[in-house]
């Protein structure tokens, strides 16, 4: 049994949007940003155990342990997510302490109609060990080794994580929230300088797949800011598979649905830009 634990927020057994083909999604609780547009705000902080959802849950699913933590008990909830509306810390009760071996054996059993794992957040890279260790183990079963090993992360993180993940990690998709540092910011609550130099170097050693820009209406949409940002990752790579996200208020927190979503012509607009400015592979949704 591997020794590291990693704290689990979710797991999905069938994804086809976190990187090529069918794909085990491990999301990880814990983020380092603080995004203003974060479709998954229950992943962001680790629970505090302050027990205000406790008495929120219709099912009785949570509970105290005798040590005074939030205990929930999944054979108990019916999935209603009161829990996480009621948390006021971005936080769920749900997350829960996994090793390695159990996600593997949750991975053997879908592992016929997969392409690959995804490890996503909250932050992946928050978890770097759990994340090689999970990724060790996976090229190292002769079952499961044709299993493609990808992170999904916004890149905050030291160029040492990702030569650590090098040996065991295929590729890895990358949020850029914006190329202007001060607009970054004001987003994410974080500078940008290590989301760019992860970007650069990943495209260096051939292991970025994508990267991701969420693009929100008065907020990082400038023309000549998107112009700038074509140019920069055309020098990254001009052949790079670029998603461009409009934003969406599904899943957001209430103070973001105040923010607009992009009508279909703005995407356009947008697609426009970077489709003059490099050779990319453009997917747009
Ligand atoms: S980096 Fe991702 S998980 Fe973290 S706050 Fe931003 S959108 Fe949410
Ligand atoms: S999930 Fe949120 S509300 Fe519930 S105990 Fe943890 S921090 Fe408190």
């Amino acid at each position: 049994m591997s020794a590291t634990l990693g704290l689990i927020a979710d797991t999905i057994t069938f994804s086809n949007v976190d990187g090529p083909g069918n794909r085990f999604v491990v999301f990880l609780q814990g983020c380092n940003f603080d995004c203003i547009a974060c479709h998954n705000p229950y992943t962001i902080n680790v629970c505090n155990n302050c027990g205000d959802c406790v008495s929120s849950c219709p099912s009785e699913a949570l509970g105290f342990s005798l040590g005074g933590a939030v205990e929930w008990r999944a054979e108990a909830c019916r999935g209603t997510d009161v829990c996480i509306t009621t948390c006021p810390w971005d936080s769920t009760p749900k997350a829960r302490r996994g090793d390695v071996d159990d996600l593997l054996a949750e991975i053997r059993r879908a592992a016929p109609f997969l392409s690959g794992v995804t490890v996503s957040g909250g932050e992946a890279t928050q978890q770097a060990e759990f994340v090689l260790a999970l990724f060790a183990a996976i090229k190292a079963d002769p079952d499961l080794a044709r299993l493609t090993c990808f992170v999904d992360s916004n890149g905050a993180t030291e160029r040492c994580t990702w030569t650590s993940l090098l040996p065991v990690m295929d590729g890895a998709m990358i949020d850029l929230k914006c190329l202007d540092a001060e607009i970054h910011r004001s987003m994410t609550g974080q500078p940008n300088d290590q989301v760019l130099e992860s970007i650069r170097y990943l495209g260096a050693v051939d292991r970025l797949y994508e990267v991701r820009l969420l693009l929100i209406p008065g907020m990082n949409d400038d023309p000549r800011l998107l112009d700038t940002t074509a140019r920069w990752l055309a020098d990254v790579d001009p052949a790079m598979r670029l998603k461009l996200i409009g934003f969406r208020q599904h899943g957001v927190r209430t103070g973001a649905r105040r923010l607009e979503e992009p009508t279909p012509e703005q995407m356009q607009a947008y697609e426009a830009i970077f489709e003059e400015r490099g050779l990319f592979r453009l997917c747009v949704i």
